[in-house]
C-alpha cells in the first residue's frame, strides 16, 4: 500500500480546508434530533452543496466534484478536523443515493439525486417493522398495485428522524401471497402523502426525532418505485451493503474523538492514578481508530482496483460500532460524576458532548444491522461455518 499523498491530493487537502476555515459555523448547531436543529443542519447542507462540497464523490453534473475515494477519505479527515457540522441526510446520500445511482430510472436519477444532494429533501429509511427488524424478510407492510398507483398499508418502526423527514424510502410486500423477500417493492413514499401517520419515540437523549410511520391505504404512484416490482429485496440488499460499509462511517469521525479524549485525558492527569486502566483504554482507542483508518485505506486501494465490498462490510460495522462505545466509555471514566452533567450544566465538560456521544454509541452495535447478524453473516458467508 502506498502511503504517500500526490501533488494533487495535498492541493484537494488545502482547498478543502481553506473553505472549511471561512465557512464552518464559529458556534454549534442545535441537535439535528430538534425541529429547530435540522432545519439549521438543511441550511448548512445547503450551503455546501452551493459550493459543491455536499456529495464530493457524485459527478459534476449533480452538483458533485467527481472525487475518488482517496479524496473523499480526505475531505472527510478536513471535515471532521474542522468540526463542521454532523450531516443530516445520511439516509438520502449515503443510502438511497447510490441505490439510486445503481437502480433508478433515468427520470428518477435526474429528479431526485441533486434534489437529495441540497437536502432539499430530507430522507427517512423505513425498513424495520415491529416484527421485522433483523428478520427484515418478515416484513408485512402492503402495497398493492392498482392501476398507476400502489396502496400502501401497515407500519415502519425505529426510522431515524422520521419526525422531521420529507420522505421515506422502505420496503412493501406487493404479492400478498409471497413469502420472505420474495414478493417485495422498493418505494419511496412522501411522508405528506395523506394516509401517513408519523409517530415519535422519545430516545435515550429525550428527542422525539426517532418516529414509528404508519400507513392507511396511502396512494403511491407507480414512478416512485425503485427496480421492478417484486424485486424490492434486490436493491435493499444494496443499499444495506452501502449502510454497512465504509461511507455511513468514514474513519476520521472515529480519528477526531479519539483525538479529543487523548485531550480529555491529559487535561484530567489525576486519573491515571485513581484508575489506571483507563491510560491503556484511552491508548486502544487511539489505536483502534487509527488501525481503522489504515484499514480503510487498504479497502479503498483494493476498490480502486476493482474489487467489491461484500460481506467484508459487516466486520466493518462491528469494528466502528464496539470502538465508538470503547471511546466514550472511556470518556464517561475520565469525566466520573462530570460525564453525567447535560450541555445546559455550567460546569459540563465540552458542552455535554460526550454524554450524548455515549448515549448515542449504545445504539451503534443495533442499527444498520446488529452486531450479532453481522457476526452470523461472517461466519456463514466468509468462514463457511454451518448456519446457526
Ligand atoms: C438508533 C437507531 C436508529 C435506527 N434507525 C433506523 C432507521 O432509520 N430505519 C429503519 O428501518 N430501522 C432503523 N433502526 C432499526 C434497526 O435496524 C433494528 O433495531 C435492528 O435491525 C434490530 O432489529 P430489532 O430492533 O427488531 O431487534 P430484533 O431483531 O428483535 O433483535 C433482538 C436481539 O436478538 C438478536 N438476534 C435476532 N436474530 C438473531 C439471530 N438470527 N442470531 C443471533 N442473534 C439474533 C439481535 O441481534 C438483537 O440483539 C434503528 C435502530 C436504532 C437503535
Amino acid at each position: 500500500m502506498h502511503l504517500n499523498y500526490t501533488d494533487k491530493q495535498n492541493a484537494f487537502r488545502a482547498e478543502v480546508r481553506a473553505w472549511l476555515k471561512d465557512n464552518v459555523p464559529s458556534q454549534p448547531l442545535n441537535s439535528y434530533d430538534t425541529r429547530e436543529g435540522f432545519e439549521e443542519h438543511r441550511a448548512w447542507e445547503r450551503k455546501l452543496y452551493d459550493s459543491r462540497w455536499s456529495m464530493v464523490m457524485w459527478p459534476e453534473h449533480l452538483g458533485g466534484r467527481g472525487c475518488d475515494l482517496i479524496e473523499w477519505l480526505i475531505f472527510e479527515e478536513e471535515y471532521y478536523a474542522a468540526n463542521a457540522p454532523m450531516r443530516v441526510n445520511q439516509n438520502g446520500q449515503l443510502l438511497l443515493g447510490p441505490t439510486l445511482m445503481e437502480f433508478g430510472s433515468e427520470e428518477q436519477k435526474r429528479h431526485f439525486l441533486p434534489r437529495i444532494a441540497s437536502s432539499e429533501d430530507m430522507w427517512a429509511q423505513g425498513w424495520s417493522e415491529p416484527n421485522a427488524g433483523s428478520d427484515m424478510a418478515a416484513i408485512r407492510s402492503k402495497a398493492i398495485r392498482d392501476g398507476d398507483h400502489y396502496v400502501v398499508s401497515g407500519q415502519k418502526t425505529w426510522s431515524t428522524r422520521a419526525s422531521f423527514a420529507d420522505w421515506t424510502f422502505g420496503l412493501f410486500r406487493s404479492d400478498p401471497q409471497s413469502q420472505r423477500h420474495h414478493g417485495l417493492t422498493y418505494l419511496m413514499v412522501p411522508l405528506d402523502s395523506p394516509g401517513v401517520t408519523i409517530r415519535p419515540i422519545k430516545a435515550l437523549n429525550g428527542k422525539e426525532a426517532f418516529a414509528e410511520i404508519f400507513f392507511d391505504e396511502v396512494r403511491v404512484p407507480v414512478e416512485h418505485r425503485i427496480g421492478a416490482e417484486g424485486q424490492g429485496w434486490h436493491v435493499a440488499m444494496a443499499t444495506a451493503g452501502f449502510e454497512r460499509g465504509l461511507l455511513l462511517r468514514s474513519p476520521a469521525r472515529f480519528q477526531q474523538t479519539a483525538k479529543r479524549l487523548v485531550a480529555l485525558y491529559q487535561a484530567n492527569p489525576q486519573i491515571a492514578e485513581r484508575d489506571p486502566g483507563v491510560r491503556d483504554a484511552v491508548i486502544e482507542s487511539w489505536m483502534g481508530a487509527q488501525a481503522y483508518a489504515q484499514a480503510a485505506y487498504h479497502t479503498v486501494g483494493l476498490v480502486e482496483k476493482g474489487a467489491k465490498i461484500g460481506a467484508e462490510a459487516s466486520i466493518n460495522k462491528i469494528v466502528w460500532s464496539e470502538l465508538d462505545l470503547k471511546m466514550h466509555e472511556t470518556a464517561m471514566r475520565i469525566l466520573g460524576a462530570y460525564g453525567e452533567l447535560r450541555g445546559t450544566a455550567p460546569e459540563a465538560v465540552d458542552g455535554g458532548s460526550w454524554l450524548e456521544g455515549f448515549l448515542f454509541a449504545q445504539a451503534g452495535p443495533i442499527y444498520a444491522g446488529t452486531n450479532e447478524i453481522q457476526r452470523n453473516i461472517i461466519a456463514e458467508r466468509m468462514l463457511g461455518l454451518p448456519k446457526a
